[in-house]
């Protein structure tokens, strides 16, 4: 593969060492979008290179995570550990051209020297001095077979290197500035042989014939390392563009604790990928007013100059909303398909004596309640199961209602007898005729009889509740209501 290429070409490089974030989705996104928009080109590359963290599962799930939002890649993954003799070879190659250098202090020669604190109490982190690069310098010759790392030799104040590193022309942040003693000859070769970070992606971005790295701003201070390296490799640099993170309600970066930051937990908790990846491309992109974007929509408009250079707070109430959208998009039974599919519960199975068209009119009749598929379950099951009755909402229900016990009971006993049509309207007809006859209202009683029949005193209509319900069903549970000592 060449590095000099004029289509576009990017990728998304997620570690092994955990599921996919939604952090992580949103850069892949954003490196689609773009692809996509310029007809340009995506991959895909598991950095894996840390081989105590990664694991099989972890890239298995980064996979079904692309998999569940439709995100396609063009040319197959590429697995950066299969690299690992390429990467021993390149720095090697570097020492030979004296651009790095081999490094035999070992952590206690370090502690020795330079203070055992990694990050010292100013928060300064401690800077390799340059050791063995004197020794080799004052032609000092190690023993060869001493376990060593290879150090990148970082381009001092006067070259050329200099300002092309620590200063920089992000595509999202524009201009950015670093001070040279922030950084230290760092290592590119552990003593195992094994690539680190810097090193690895470098070599491998080059490989790939990366031509723009759109990544979270996190990886903002390895920039610098990355572009010394592509020189001293002789290639050419490619442009860098770094998201702003997701924020929490604090302010600072998302965690755990403010939201689910796995892609896996929205799928299980009933979010459809649609509204999701909705959802986190306008977080922290925009294209005027709009919010709700089809894919081609999202293709056409999308551009890294609109990327806000503020991190985006995160908001759940929004991605609700947007989820309730995509919702009412679908037919129950693609929701049905999408809640077996992606939650792994069986509908047909959880209502087993409800028929395929009960199943059905019940989504059909919460569609326009819901935030997520998960709430179609919590929903369904109140109207399947017997309702948990609560002594003390009863007896704040029997006060809000005004009727007395003996008059409630009067009324129920009476509405249990109809025998008439099964229909919604009926029913309705039903309820106003026993409230007419028992000289009270439909406002009085509705809380009572919802709350009798579903165990919720808000739910859909008191009609449709007995349909899904059925009659018999539903008598057994006013009884039963009746029954309750109030
Ligand atoms: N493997 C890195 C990470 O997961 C990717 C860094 C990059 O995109 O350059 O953070």
């Amino acid at each position: 593969m060449s590095t000099q290429n004029s289509q576009v070409r990017v990728r998304f490089a997620p570690s092994p060492t955990g599921n996919l974030h939604i952090g992580g989705l949103r850069s892949a996104l954003f490196n689609w979008l773009f692809a996509r928009h310029f007809k340009g080109v995506f991959l895909l590359r598991i950095e894996d290179t840390d081989q105590d963290r990664s694991t099989q599962e972890y890239t298995q799930a980064i996979l079904d995570g692309f998999s569940w939002t439709g995100i396609t890649f063009d040319e197959p993954i590429l697995i950066q550990s299969t690299r690992k003799k390429v990467h021993q070879q390149l720095a090697q190659e570097l020492v030979a051209s004296g651009k790095a250098y081999k490094c035999y202090c070992t952590p206690q020669d370090l502690d020795d020297r330079l203070g055992s604190n990694a990050q010292g109490s100013d928060g300064e982190y401690r800077l390799y001095d340059r050791h063995c690069l004197h020794r080799h310098e004052a032609g000092i010759t190690e023993d060869s077979s001493k376990p060593y790392v290879i150090r990148f030799k970082v381009p001092d104040h006067d070259t050329r290197e200099l300002n092309m590193g620590l200063h920089f022309n992000d595509i999202i942040r524009d201009e950015v500035t670093f001070i040279r003693e922030q950084f230290d000859d760092f290592i590119i070769l552990r003593s195992d042989g094994l690539p680190m970070y810097n090193f690895a992606v470098v070599a491998d971005d080059a490989y790939m014939s990366i031509t723009h790295i759109i990544r979270g701003e996190d990886h903002l201070v390895n920039t610098p390392k990355q572009i010394w390296l592509y020189r001293a490799c002789g290639w050419s640099v490619p442009l860098f563009g770094h998201v702003p993170l997701i924020l929490g309600p604090t302010g600072q970066k998302l965690s755990k604790r403010d939201a689910a930051t796995s892609v896996v937990d929205y799928k299980k908790n009933g979010f459809l990928p649609e509204a999701l990846c909705n959802y986190l491309v306008r977080l922290g992109w925009s294209h005027g007013d709009q919010e709700i974007f089809s894919r081609e929509e999202m293709i056409e408009h999308f551009s890294l100059k609109a990327i806000g250079k503020k991190g985006s707070m995160f908001d759940m109430t929004k991605l609700l909303w947007l989820n309730s959208v995509y919702i009412k998009r679908l037919t129950p039974a693609q929701i049905i398909e999408r809640i077996f599919a992606d939650m792994n519960v069986n509908l047909s199975q959880r209502y087993s004596t409800w028929s395929i068209d009960v199943l059905q009119k019940g989504i059909a009749l919460f569609i326009d309640r819901v935030h997520t598929l998960k709430d179609f379950i919590e929903e369904l099951d109140t109207l399947y199961q017997q309702p948990q009755l609560d002594q003390h909402t009863v007896e704040q229900l029997m006060t809000a209602s005004g009727l007395t016990q003996q008059q409630l009971v009067a009324f129920l006993n009476d509405f249990v007898t109809y025998s008439g049509e099964h229909t919604k309207e009926s029913y309705m007809q039903h309820v106003k005729q026993t409230c007419n006859t028992h000289v009270t209202t439909l406002k009085a009683v509705a809380h009572l009889l919802r709350y009798a029949l579903v165990g919720k005193t808000e739910s859909i209509g008191i009609g449709d509740c007995i349909v899904m319900i059925g009659w018999n069903e539903s008598c057994n549970r006013l009884k039963k209501f009746i029954g309750k000592n109030f």
